[in-house]
């Protein structure tokens, strides 16, 4: 994706200055690791990538908000997010592991875990894995109407983690869904998610407002690499303003409800807004 890039460990402290320089308050991590298994364990080690990248952007910047991303598919070499047992994903036995993956990111530094699986109890295991090793600090963004979109393509190309076989239409959401998005979000809030999300954000604002309305939550809206992808294309081509339709796009969200919005923007819309300030 234009203007989007990996970062190696080496690289990783020039990028954080800079974010810190833009008073963009929080960073999302996602990993991308040497080795990959079909339990996924370099998601879990203690020296894994995420790992490693939380303790060192603590240190250089205390001040700003980790978020980690807590799931299996970037480690696993199925690239689906689960253990799987006969071509299907078995939930448990994943719950185990995603709440070993938040306490690792906990014990790293982390403030936030985003468990994005879409496994049912992945809230509550979380946060009973986390409170059991004194982690109570540790505030849980629950990925909860996470919809079966066509918008991922780009991320999944950047992170490698397309599913070798199937799809993850098992446990993403159906598009059509809305009512079945706030069943997932009300049972999140039950579960302790500190903060719900609604992914992808530009053809689910709806899903948003009513969220918003009807839960009165801290929300997330994630912005998604296809949201992304598409603007920058029709900038690059004059076809329009990339700039104005980013704004117009990322006030949108805003508009609908959302809290926090995640977005491969962050660093062009701090630049803008600064312009306009
Ligand atoms: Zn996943």
């Amino acid at each position: 994706m234009p203007g989007i890039y990996r970062f190696s460990m080496s690289d990783l402290n020039k990028e954080i200055a800079e974010v810190t320089s833009m008073k963009i308050p929080a960073v999302l991590l996602f990993g991308l690791p040497n080795h990959k298994d079909s339990s996924g364990s370099q998601a879990y080690a203690t020296d894994g990538i995420v790992q490693q990248a939380v303790r060192a952007i603590k240190k250089s910047a205390p001040q700003l908000v980790v978020a980690t991303d807590v799931c299996l598919c970037e480690y696993t070499d199925h690239g689906h997010c689960g253990v799987i047992r006969n071509r299907t994903v078995e939930n448990d036995e994943t719950l185990e592991l995603l709440s070993r993956i938040a306490i690792s990111h906990a014990e790293a530094g982390a403030d936030i875990v985003g468990p994005s699986a879409m496994m049912d109890g992945q809230v509550q295991a979380i946060r009973q894995g986390l409170d059991r090793r004194g982690f109570q600090e540790t505030a849980i963004m629950a990925y909860s109407a996470k919809f079966a979109s066509a918008f991922y393509g780009p991320f999944r190309e950047a992170a490698e983690s397309s599913p070798l076989w199937g799809d993850r239409r098992s446990y993403q959401m159906d598009p059509p869904n809305r009512r079945e998005a706030m069943r997932e979000i009300e049972v999140d809030i039950r579960e302790g998610a500190d903060i719900v999300m609604v992914k992808p954000a530009l053809s689910y604002l709806d899903v948003i407002r009513d969220a918003t309305v009807r839960f009165r939550h801290p929300l997330a809206a994630y912005n998604v690499s296809g949201e992304y992808a598409m603007i920058k294309a029709a900038g690059q081509n004059g076809w329009f303003d990339d700039k104005q339709v980013a704004l117009e796009t990322l006030t949108a969200i805003k508009r609908a409800g959302a809290n926090i919005i995640i977005t491969y923007f962050a660093k062009d819309a701090a630049k803008w807004l600064r312009e306009v300030n």
